[in-house]
């Protein structure tokens, strides 16, 4: 266990603490430099009491992640791949949610990721960015291997 100072993405510092082999370790500080400062992010928070909306979904060429509401946060998205879209469309998702705008003409970033472990890792980006992270899941469709591993332990994610 050791503390480490970091410099977080709003520029301040913040000191953490890590666990771990050194080489998980490195990875966590990565992870933990995106992160706005508790200060900021509570700020932030008053500011925008509405947060990130972030949905994954099951395409042909593999799983998209579609993050709306995204302006604080729309920097970060782009310098990770993430392509703006202002036709998307997205259905009307059932469940207590009722979340976000339907229908076509949506605004947001997307990505396509085909790979378990970038999944995981922008999984963790947008948890900590505090985005609300659903998993749209098309009618008759089974999830697959990719979001099985991923809602383990996190069934929030699901509507
Ligand atoms: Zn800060």
């Amino acid at each position: 266990m050791a503390q480490y100072t970091i410099k977080r993405s709003c520029g301040h510092e913040e000191k953490i603490t890590l666990f771990g082999k050194q080489k998980d370790r490195d990875w966590r500080m990565g992870q933990e430099r995106e992160k706005k400062c508790l200060a900021c992010w509570k700020k932030a928070k008053e500011d925008n009491p509405d947060p990130p909306q972030a949905i994954l979904r099951k395409t042909t060429q593999g799983v998209e992640i579609v993050v709306l509401k995204s302006f604080e946060i729309k920097d970060q998205l782009k310098e990770r791949g993430y392509h703006y879209k202002d036709d998307l469309y997205i259905s009307e998702m059932a469940g207590p949610m009722g979340i976000l705008g339907m229908g076509s003409g949506q605004k947001g970033w997307v990505k396509i990721i085909n790979e378990e472990g970038p999944l995981m890792a922008e999984v963790d980006f947008l948890e900590g960015v505090r985005a609300q992270i659903k998993i749209r899941q098309e009618p008759g469709a089974t999830l697959a291997g990719m979001f099985e591993a991923l809602l383990e332990g996190r069934p929030e994610f699901l509507p």
